[in-house]
């Protein structure tokens, strides 16, 4: 989408600390981190939010999960844990209608959230 801040930096005509990338996927360090690691994981393809997802997108929303997994072992996270946030519409605290994940490591995350 044209003036989606992720939408380009998926295309890498904005720049990015690019820690993952395949054909469908990038993940970078977020620009405000929350946690000693915070890395937004994003489709290429646009989509406002999870809400927009369809049935068929099943195989890609678990790609995005499994990137997580391999950026958190490859960010030596995996061995204390740490937290993959997926914030969806107003409630849901989401500010950039661009689907992310947030995979959050490095401290200790409380429970409940904010
Ligand atoms: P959310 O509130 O779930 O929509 O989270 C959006 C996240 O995107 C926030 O944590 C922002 O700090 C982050 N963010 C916004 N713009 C950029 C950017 N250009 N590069 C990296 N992270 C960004
Ligand atoms: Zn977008």
């Amino acid at each position: 989408m044209a003036d989606c801040v992720f939408c380009k930096i998926g295309a890498r005509e904005i720049p990015a600390m690019v820690v993952y990338e395949d054909a469908d996927i990038i993940a970078f360090r977020d620009i405000h981190p929350q946690a000693p690691a915070h890395i937004l994981i994003i489709t290429k393809r646009h989509a406002a939010s999870l809400d927009e997802y369809a049935t068929e997108d099943a195989a890609l929303l678990g790609r995005l999960i499994l990137a997580a997994r391999q950026i958190a072992r490859q960010e030596k996270l995996a061995d204390r844990g740490y937290r993959i946030v997926v914030n969806c519409g107003e409630d849901g605290g989401q500010a950039v209608a661009h689907i992310h994940l947030h995979l959050l490591g490095g401290r200790p995350m409380n429970w409940p959230p904010g």
